[in-house]
């Protein structure tokens, strides 16, 4: 077996950046303070804050969760921690899923919150692709889910009565999300990126992303270091998205040259001190559908609902 670099335990895994040999309890130090920086640097706490988990059952948000319960959190007796899941209605994707979370909330002591796309909109993803195909739209099942998912965390948020929402957004998702947006052309999307809690209109709760600053690859080493039980099905609909394609240019881009990812996100860092808040803030309107706050008369969820004959049954 290979010396570590850091002391005399075994070796568990080699930092690409700097080519160190870390053993296991080094590893998740360093892993850990490099989260605990972000938090920090993006000043994504503060004391009281109860915090609502955007919990999907994957290895992100199970090593989001045993970061925050374990390890953020723990330090600061004022804070929450509540999980909630979406269940979007998926079939095959969540078999054993809300089992684990429910198992995963009662080992670390937290409450848990389920919004199912079915309770919400009264259709779950499949049948909402199904007749968005029909319809005749181009919208990828991934759109949909992105759009109808957020809401239905919104949603959960709000039962929870959580101050702010915590995803597990990593190091990868954050740099495709920024080159996504550049390839699109999309200058308003580029811009609203960001990595403070920042309040999109001031009746929305605030998210946080902590993990933004480390790679997929780190959180599986995190993962395994600690014996974390997650969920591991990919979902049916994933090969799909756009995003897809950049995630494979940018992790090859890493694997050949390492710190590729980090760079987008530290480059995105630097210009957003240009962009002022008048670029990232707009005139809002109560929906007059739902009453959510959104920038239209109805808002986005309203108006994909109503183009399918769906519409939304909690408000
Ligand atoms: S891969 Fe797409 S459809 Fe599947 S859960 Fe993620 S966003 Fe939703
Ligand atoms: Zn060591
Ligand atoms: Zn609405």
């Amino acid at each position: 077996m290979r010396k570590s670099n850091c002391c005399s335990n075994p070796s568990y895994t080699k930092d690409p950046k700097t080519k160190k040999i870390l053993c296991r309890q080094h590893f998740i130090q360093h892993f850990e303070n490099r989260v605990k920086k972000s938090v920090l640097k993006y000043n994504m706490l503060t004391q009281d804050d109860h915090i609502g988990l955007g919990y999907s059952g994957g290895k992100d948000s199970t090593a989001l969760l045993h970061l925050l319960s374990k390890v953020i959190l723990s330090q600061h007796s004022n804070n929450k921690l509540t999980v909630i899941t979406v269940d979007e209605g998926i079939e095959g994707y969540r078999e054993g899923f809300l089992e684990l979370t429910e198992r995963l909330s009662s080992k670390y002591g937290l409450k848990h919150v389920i919004v199912s796309f079915f309770d919400l909109y009264g259709a779950t993803l499949d049948e909402i692709v199904y007749k968005n195909s029909k319809s005749g739209s181009s919208l990828s099942a991934c759109a949909l889910c992105g759009i109808l998912r957020r809401r239905a965390l919104n949603y959960g948020s709000q039962i929870a009565n959580v101050t702010k929402i915590a995803t597990a957004h990593n190091l990868d998702d954050e740099a495709q999300s920024i080159v996504m947006n550049l390839l699109r052309g999309d200058a308003g999307k580029f811009k609203r990126i960001t990595r403070f809690p920042k309040k999109k209109f001031p009746s929305l709760i605030p998210r946080i992303r902590p993990l933004v600053k480390v790679s997929e690859p780190e959180i599986v080493l995190y993962a395994h270091a600690n014996s974390l039980e997650y969920h591991s099905v990919p979902c049916p609909y994933s090969s799909s998205a756009m995003r897809n394609d950049i995630r494979r240019f940018l992790s090859e881009m890493e694997k050949k040259r390492p710190s590729t990812l980090i760079n987008i996100v530290n480059v995105h860092d630097s210009l957003s001190q240009y962009f002022t808040s008048s670029e990232i803030t707009s005139t809002t309107y109560s929906c007059e559908i739902c009453k959510e706050v959104t920038t239209q008369k109805i808002c986005t969820v309203c108006k994909l609902l109503d183009r399918l004959n769906l519409k939304i049954r909690i408000i």
